[in-house]
């Protein structure tokens, strides 16, 4: 949690850096088209969003009939082509406020009336709504993009997830993908790997994604190491896996191997603290499983993110421990993420009064963080994983028109996922969130305004700053022009503690010159 606060703080610091290039000559307002990107980059007064508020018409499924017609491709009754040209389930549905929650409800000619609740706090939901920053491009026809009605139209995409099998060591219930029990065995050969790969890498808008080797579980896969490997030598940051951890525990020498074929991060199960806490995935000692994994892991470099599947009435009073086990682990877990459970594979004949119990929503988590573990204000702390576009856009503008690649950007819908960064105290491991000391809802401003108009940049330095150097300076006015360079004698790093009269004068000049 230290690292990605300090990575967000990083982020902030390029967003200033990158004032520059919003005004940078060289890049008239209406063409800034890097190489990457399909089209030029988006202002946000260019920006177009989904229909957002409630109440509210949509689209959806119906869950009986999409069963039925996956059963029907599989035996071979239906082709599959059907998912595209045929429009198997869907139907409208709507999206109303209700007795102090969001609900959705839909109706199928066959199979009747269904309603789920989508958040339990209107005005936390309304909040998450108003915070997305708007789409990014729109999708060229690539032939890769096309699947019907679920086409996608716009963004960059976040995630690649790569199934490299449906086996399994474990038999969970829950189990998103239904591994072990379908009956066959589905898994990519190398050459399927190395398309998959080749394909993301080769689209326009060419950019950063998480990769992430999922499964079943993914290790078992014979294809396992080199399949990273391959994604590194691509280009890719962020290499991932999803896994249980069992393979990582058992065998240090295989963690060893991974972090060496270039795995960055391990997206960990981990459904609470306590073996007890874990007895529903129907392995005895599987929290002491994590606990080992989480060591091998962390010896040979790759960062643990803790990921719970969480479930109403089965692990939900475990998010206070959760959190306090990532303080106390500080060093070698980087993130806890939580996941609602979204009864799909094996959970997905999941009867009604049952999916109403155990249903999670945002709202849920972003309470309970609160309730259980003292940390946070859901009306304050949380944000739609998008909100974080704007930084990713002023990455993409400080890469300039020849960079290789697009930034890594989450575009995702306000509905889809949420998050807040921790300032952790590292002796006492007490957490605040960041949006308790700073004012982020105005750094989201600030930022999207640079991005959009470009400012005026003063950079004022300290000449004894043991943290800037003169070289290090020169060299950023070098590569942007525009910037205007104060260096002021007698001064260390905090240039107006030591001499707030110089730091003052060039501060008023500079206002002076670009006064209205
Ligand atoms: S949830 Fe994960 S670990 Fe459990 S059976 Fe499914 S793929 Fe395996």
């Amino acid at each position: 949690m230290r690292r990605a606060v300090y990575a967000s703080i990083r982020q902030a610091a390029d967003g200033l850096w990158s004032l520059a290039r919003a005004i940078d000559r060289r890049f008239p307002e209406r063409s800034f088209q890097p190489k990457w990107a399909p089209a030029p980059l988006l202002k946000q007064r260019e920006r177009t969003f989904p229909p957002l508020g409630f109440p509210r018409k949509t689209d959806s499924l119906c869950p009986r009939c999409v069963s039925e017609v996956r059963a029907q491709i599989l035996t071979g009754e239906a082709d599959w082509k059907v998912l595209i040209e045929g429009r198997p389930g869907e139907i409208p549905a709507e999206i109303v406020e209700e007795d102090g929650r969001i609900l959705m409800r839909k109706e199928c000619p066959r199979h009747g009336r269904f309603e789920d609740v989508m958040s339990t706090d209107p005005a936390f939901y309304r909040r998450l709504e108003s915070m997305y920053p708007g789409r990014d491009f729109v999708i060229p026809k690539d032939g890769l993009h096309e699947h019907g009605t679920s086409s996608i139209q716009y963004g960059r995409g976040a995630v690649l997830t790569i199934d490299l099998t449906n086996r399994c060591n474990m038999m969970c219930d829950p189990c998103f993908m239904d591994a072990n029990q379908v009956g066959y065995v589905h898994e990519l050969d190398w050459e399927d790997v190395q398309k998959l790969l080749d394909d993301a890498a080769s689209i326009k808008p060419r950019r950063q994604l998480s990769v992430q080797f999922s499964g079943g579980e993914p290790t078992l896969s014979p294809h396992f190491l080199p399949a990273i490997r391959y994604a590194r030598k691509l280009g890719y940051f962020s290499v991932q896996c999803a896994t249980n951890g069992i393979r990582f525990a058992q065998d240090e020498q295989f963690a060893k191997e991974a972090a060496e074929a270039g795995l960055r991060f391990a997206y960990l199960q981990f459904d609470g603290v306590g073996n007890e806490h874990n007895q529903h995935r129907k392995v005895g000692n599987l929290y002491d499983v994590k606990l080992r994994a989480i060591e091998n892991l962390h010896k040979h470099g790759v960062d643990v993110t803790l990921v719970v599947t969480i479930v109403n009435t089965i692990n939900d009073d475990q998010v206070g421990d959760i959190i306090r086990f990532g303080l106390q682990n500080l060093d070698k877990v980087t993130c806890v993420a939580f996941q609602p459970v979204s009864f799909t594979g094996r959970d997905e004949d999941i009867d009604d009064e049952t999916r109403k119990r155990q249903r999670y929503t945002l709202s849920h988590l972003a309470h309970d963080v609160k309730r259980q573990a003292g940390i946070g204000e859901p009306m304050r702390d949380w944000y739609p994983l998008s909100a974080a576009g704007p930084f990713s856009d002023l990455k993409d503008l400080l890469g300039g028109l020849e960079a290789e690649w697009g930034s890594f950007k989450c575009g995702c819908h306000p509905n889809c996922g949420i998050g807040t960064l921790m300032l952790v105290e590292e002796k006492t491991k007490k957490a605040v969130t960041v949006p308790s000391v700073l004012d982020v809802d105005r750094l989201h401003a600030a930022v999207a305004r640079l991005v959009d108009d470009g400012v005026p940049v003063l950079l004022v330095r300290g000449r004894m700053s043991d943290l800037v150097s003169a070289d290090k300076a020169a060299q950023f006015v070098a590569r942007f022009p525009v910037v205007e360079f104060v260096d002021v004698s007698d001064a260390g790093h905090m240039v107006a503690g030591d001499r707030n009269d110089a730091f003052t004068a060039a501060v008023l000049d500079f206002l002076g010159r670009h006064r209205g």
